[in-house]
């Protein structure tokens, strides 16, 4: 018979590889009710004493949390802890609570839950965008309270002790972002996908991640054992004594691998008949360039501008992302950068504003290039960081998601806003540089021969373009299974776009999740593009397999699979490519 803490197994989406066991963090945050009971009226006076040590250990807890955010953010984004402290000084807050402890002989944690629920109210109702948004700040004090008044330890990522898997519901880019590195052994979450941000900011800490498992943070609790399996997407709660012994000789065996393909990076990435497939990768800040640069990589393919946005609510200034964009292109120096403008809104709403509204459709809404024609004042500061930066290296501008030529013309000219207003300023600045098209719309795709001769190359933006082409949100777990890839009309979409940019004799880069994914190398080779950006990890493996091809057998192979009419005869033709070139490799060990 099964002792309550049996073996159990759960499948999920493998989004990062790597095989973890370690003891469970559960990070829940959802909203919770206080709970409710009646106190006697002799133990009033406890309550409430009750209270005032929970408002001053969350004050410490608060200032603790501001020194270490002024230490990695900076001093100006601490302060907005201080609206939190404000909240904790409240006299107002304070004495009705208090009141109504008094008079309702009701527990204090309810007194004070309610009360300050109808602040949160009457603050959410008020037109002002600047009060309306405190509403938050209470929220966040109040919940700390709470679970100081619960004698509860609250769930923050920022703050583990040991080595642990992450178990969330969710987590935003901005919780991913504020993760301590060494503390987090994998990451385990109810939704998402391969291709959602959270994921994919995760991948800066190559830890492994499964996610999309649905309901995985109703089976697990804190401290309970797990083994997380992020090469095939598979959790396993309670691992016996076998599994780990058969876990641990996969570890090795991938440990293995990692080496063999670890040899080629400093060779140069090419087929073996000397076809060149330049191998970029993609970062979102400077902390990961000792990784682009440990992987060999030639340059980065895609640097993710929005996340210098997340976790603050002011946007960073000129000067702040000069000088992040200088240490970037700096240390990339002789090779190129591709700096795209800031991708805000969808999957990454920005604190700081816009978005006090949540969209219904963020994915379809202010997103984007849409975010920065409609906020130019942002837009032209961060082209203004960027063309003074593009004078210290080989900077490339890259617009995201654009729809078509009228968005990248109006993209272009707030760019010669920008480029004016420094020439008032008498700045030194790169008034030439190659300007990028993401191709990541259907409709994008579809006038690629027309961006094409208005631009200066293209990267393909794959992670989007199937989710727009197929209508798959790409962070919803419900339809993960359904975002494909291997789907004909994916195929046909980005031999669209490379033969448009062979065409106009721009080159075309890959810099979605298929670039990082192997099974993909020697199809994306085939159709025609010059270089994948991906995440530093993926690059090792991806420039063995290129190694090992013959140019000419990449392109037949581009030409089976544009021939195959469903997406399991191209996944099997894909499978079959990549197996037969990493036969040699695979068979040195056993996974
Ligand atoms: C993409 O859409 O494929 C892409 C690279 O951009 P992001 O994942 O940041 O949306
Ligand atoms: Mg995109």
């Amino acid at each position: 018979m099964c002792e309550k803490k049996c073996e159990h197994v759960v499948h999920g989406t493998a989004a990062s590889p790597g095989v973890a066991h370690g003891a469970a963090f559960v990070f829940l945050d959802r909203a919770f009710e206080a709970p409710h009971y009646e106190v006697e009226a002799a133990k009033s006076n406890r309550e409430i004493k009750r209270f005032r040590r929970a408002l001053e250990a969350t004050r410490e807890q608060v200032n603790s949390i501001k020194a270490k955010i002024a230490s990695k953010l900076n001093e100006q984004e601490a302060q907005i802890f201080d609206v939190h402290l404000m909240v904790l000084e409240d006299q107002a807050l304070i004495d009705e609570t208090i009141q109504m402890q008094r008079d309702s002989n009701c527990n204090i944690d309810h007194c004070f839950h309610e009360v300050s629920k109808r602040y949160i109210t009457s603050l959410h109702h008020i037109q002002d965008d600047y009060l309306r948004e405190r509403a938050v700040d209470l929220e966040d004090v109040t919940r700390r309270v709470l679970h100081n008044l619960l004698g509860q330890q609250e769930a923050r990522l920022d703050a583990l002790h040991d080595g642990r898997i992450v178990i969330a519901e969710n987590l935003t880019p901005s919780e991913t972002a504020l993760m301590d590195e060494d503390k987090v052994l994998a990451i385990v979450t109810d939704r998402g996908s391969r291709t959602s941000h959270t994921v994919i900011v995760a991948r800066r800490i190559p830890v492994p991640a499964v996610v999309g498992l649905h309901d995985i943070t109703t089976k697990v609790h804190n401290g309970d054992d797990v083994l997380v399996d992020g090469y095939n997407g598979i959790v396993i709660l309670h691992p016996t004594q076998e599994t780990l012994t058969r876990y641990s000789t996969i570890r090795s065996a991938h440990d293995s691998l990692r080496k063999i393909y670890a040899q080629s990076v400093e060779l140069p990435s090419e087929t073996a008949d000397g076809h060149r497939l330049a191998l970029m990768a993609n970062i979102e800040g400077p902390e990961e360039l000792d990784a682009v640069s440990q992987a060999g990589a030639e340059g980065v393919g895609l640097f993710r501008t929005e996340g210098l946005f997340l976790n603050r609510e002011t946007a960073p200034d000129e000067a702040e992302q000069f000088a992040i964009y200088r240490t970037v292109v700096e240390s990339m120096k002789p090779h190129p950068v591709v700096i795209r403008t800031l991708d805000l809104g969808g999957d990454k709403p920005w604190k700081g504003a816009f978005f006090a509204e949540r969209e219904k459709n963020p994915f379809m809404g202010l997103r984007a290039i849409r975010l920065c024609l409609e906020h130019k004042d942002i837009f032209k500061t961060q082209l203004r960081a960027l063309l003074r930066a593009a004078l210290l290296g080989d900077v490339n501008l890259m617009y995201p998601m654009i729809s078509g030529l009228e968005e990248l013309q109006q993209a272009n000219a707030v760019l010669e806003e920008a480029k004016e207003d420094l020439r008032k300023r008498g700045e030194p600045f790169a008034s030439k540089l190659p300007i990028g098209t993401m191709i990541e719309l259907p409709s994008a795709a579809y006038t690629a021969d027309i961006l094409a001769q208005h631009c200066t190359f293209f990267s393909i933006g794959t992670n989007d373009l199937i989710q727009y082409m197929m209508a798959v949100d790409r962070v919803n777990d419900k339809v993960a299974h359904l975002y494909n890839p291997n789907h004909p009309a994916v195929l046909r979409a980005l031999k669209t776009i490379i033969d448009a940019a062979k065409r106009s004799g721009i080159p075309v880069s890959i810099c979605g999740e298929m670039a990082g994914d192997s099974l993909y190398t020697g199809l994306l080779l085939g159709l025609g593009a010059d270089s994948l950006s991906a995440a530093p990890q993926y690059l090792n493996e991806i420039k063995y397999l290129v190694r090992t091809i013959r140019f000419p057998d990449a392109v037949a192979l581009a030409h089976q699979a544009l021939e195959c009419r469903d997406s399991e005869s191209v996944y099997a033709l894909l499978r079959t490519f990549y197996n037969t070139h990493m036969a040699p490799v695979l068979s040195k060990v056993t996974v």
